[in-house]
Parts: C-alpha cells; sequence; structure tokens
C-alpha cells in the first residue's frame, strides 16, 4: 500500500537536514506515524504551517520501506490555535502531546486516544479558565486507556472505603492494612479532587476550581503515579506546573 489518506494532530517536528523535517502524528486509523515533509522549512512550502504541533490535519502518506513515511498532501482540518497564543494553553496542550506520544505505539491503529487527544485539545482551544485542571483530567483518562486506572474512592487492594494513604506501585490509594512500606499520606479532599477530575468531561474540567492546598496535593499524587506507570519522566510535567499562577 504505497499512499494512504489518514487524518491526525501532529506531535512533534524535528529539523532534517536543509530543508526537510520529520512530523510525528497521532492518526486516526494508523496509530503514530513518522513522516518526512520535504521542502517544508523553504519559504516557499506547499506545507506551510500545516504541520505545526496541536494541529488536526488530513494527509496523503506514502508508505515507506523502513520507519519513515512521506508526506505528500497536508490539510487542516483545524489549527487549535488559541493553544499557541497563551502560555498556560500551550503548555497544557504540551503535556497532551507527549503523554500521547509517551503511550501511543508506530503504526498501531488507537482510535480511543486519538479521540481523547482530540476532544483535550479541542477543550483547551475553548479558552477554559483552568486549563491546568484539563490537562490532569487528561492525564487520568490517558492512564486508564493505558490500563492504569489509579484507584480513588476504595482501597486499590481489598476494596475497602475511604483509603488513607496512596502507592503508586499498589495501583493508587490503599488502607492502612493493605499498604506497603513506600505509601504516603493522602488526604480524602485530595483523593476526591482527582476523582471529580476523572470523572469530569474535559470540556467541563476546567470549571473544577479545587482549593490550592488540595491540588497540589492531588497533583504530586497524580504525576507520581503518572511517572511511576508510564515509566518516563514527562518532561512537560514542571512546566505545567509553573504555568499556574501562584
Ligand atoms: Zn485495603
Amino acid at each position: 500500500m504505497p499512499l494512504y489518506k489518514e487524518q491526525g494532530v501532529v506531535l512533534r517536528s524535528v529539523k532534517l537536514g536543509e530543508a526537510d523535517k520529520i512530523v510525528t502524528v497521532m492518526t486516526q486509523g494508523a496509530g503514530k506515524v513518522r513522516a518526512v515533509a520535504k521542502g517544508i522549512r523553504k519559504t516557499t512550502s506547499r506545507f506551510g504551517a500545516r504541520l505545526e504541533p496541536f494541529t488536526h490535519v488530513s494527509l496523503m502518506l506514502y508508505r515507506g520501506r523502513g520507519q519513515l513515511d512521506t508526506v505528500t498532501q497536508a490539510d487542516i482540518i483545524a489549527s487549535h490555535r488559541n493553544l499557541r497564543d497563551h502560555l498556560g494553553l500551550f503548555a497544557a496542550g504540551e503535556t497532551m502531546l507527549e503523554e500521547t506520544d509517551n503511550v501511543a505505539q508506530e503504526h498501531e491503529r488507537n482510535v480511543r486516544l486519538f479521540l481523547l487527544l482530540l476532544s483535550g485539545l479541542r477543550a483547551l482551544d475553548a479558552r477554559p479558565a483552568d486549563p491546568v485542571s484539563v490537562a490532569e483530567s487528561f492525564l487520568l483518562k490517558l492512564l486508564s486507556l493505558s490500563g492504569f486506572h489509579p484507584s480513588l474512592t476504595a482501597c486499590a487492594v481489598c476494596g475497602a472505603p475511604d483509603p488513607t494513604l496512596f502507592a503508586s506501585g499498589q495501583g493508587g490509594a490503599v488502607c492502612a492494612n493493605c499498604a506497603e512500606h513506600d505509601a504516603g499520606s493522602a488526604s480524602c479532599e485530595a483523593l476526591r479532587m482527582l476523582a471529580e477530575l476523572a470523572e469530569a468531561d474535559l470540556m467541563g474540567a476546567g470549571d473544577i476550581h479545587p482549593d490550592e492546598q488540595v491540588r497540589r496535593e492531588g497533583r504530586a499524587l497524580l504525576y507520581g503515579f503518572a511517572e511511576y506507570h508510564l515509566e518516563r519522566r514527562i518532561k512537560s510535567l514542571p512546566l505545567l506546573s509553573g504555568s499556574l499562577a501562584p
């Protein structure tokens, strides 16, 4: 199948040689695809700004023999341009792209992940008051989709209600009887906030307005859990928390 058509969201674009770029795209039907866009850095490029990160594009691609395909045509479906104009939205969007890139497999269809990313970027493009909550709700949904749904309202081991401790390696919140040595404390407010973010619609996640201290605690639990299970330090998380107003 030499030539194929796909829609996707551009996750990354890196320079290749003098004029070309390699773009990484989360597609609807073909999983994560890496492709060369030739001549994209020339001022006369027919691709223009169509292959910038965050952009939802319709693509024609030529299937390469190795890891890289070649983009032959690109048309914008949605540019999500608000994300480029506002640091808070940009930081939240960056974490979504990076987390998607972390869990997506090349040429392995994952329609639910593609649709989650698209709804995450759409929710940010609508300029929510609290983009960090939208990004955290997205992260919780991405963890669930990847098989790492954290237990938040009951002990991850025995199912007892109102757990007071948290251990990423045990699957989230745990009760005192089940907790292993490395479990840390977790307030019921922070666990409740995370449960609300996990449940929330992405478009509404920016309206939760948690108390700042609860939020800090919940965020530390969530990021620790995500890093533990996604097995890679998520580079943009410090940028995301840094974009929060003090
Ligand atoms: Zn237990």
